[in-house]
């Protein structure tokens, strides 16, 4: 157990204990350095979040900082919508920023599929 009192993004995040197996939950596929699991209150028939295993904060960071994982996870999405039965329609959403509902700031791909996704969305 650390005595440290600074910030530490990574031990206070979710989706870093998900990624780490220190939380449960129903994972579908897991590449070499991202994991795809089920959302806990899907909006959709299928909604999985695709994360990468390491902590970043959105998509663009993870792109600057590791874009051949950025990638990875991008493929994994596609395997998610394929495996699933949606290959020929799915929608991807990276929430950025809390005015637009990102809830959880290490960074996830929304796949969503399954039922008509209305646009312009809310
Ligand atoms: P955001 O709002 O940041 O774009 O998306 C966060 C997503 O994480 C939400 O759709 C929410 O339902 C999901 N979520 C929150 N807590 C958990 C959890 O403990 N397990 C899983 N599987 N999903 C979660
Ligand atoms: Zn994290």
């Amino acid at each position: 157990m650390s005595e440290t009192t600074e910030h530490d993004p990574e031990s206070d995040c979710l989706f870093c204990a998900i990624a780490a197996g220190d939380v449960d939950a129903d994972v579908v596929a897991r590449g070499e350095r991202a994991l795809a699991f089920r959302d806990i209150n899907p909006q959709a028939p299928l909604h999985v979040l695709v994360i990468p295993v390491a902590h970043h904060p959105s998509v663009a960071a993870l792109a600057e900082a590791a874009p051949e994982v950025a990638a990875e996870l991008l493929v994994l999405t596609r395997s998610v919508a394929e495996r699933e039965g949606y290959a020929d329609a799915y929608r991807l959403v990276f929430n950025t920023g809390a005015d637009v509902g990102q809830s959880v700031f290490h960074v996830h791909a929304h796949v969503l599929a399954g039922r008509p996704l209305s646009w312009p969305p809310g």
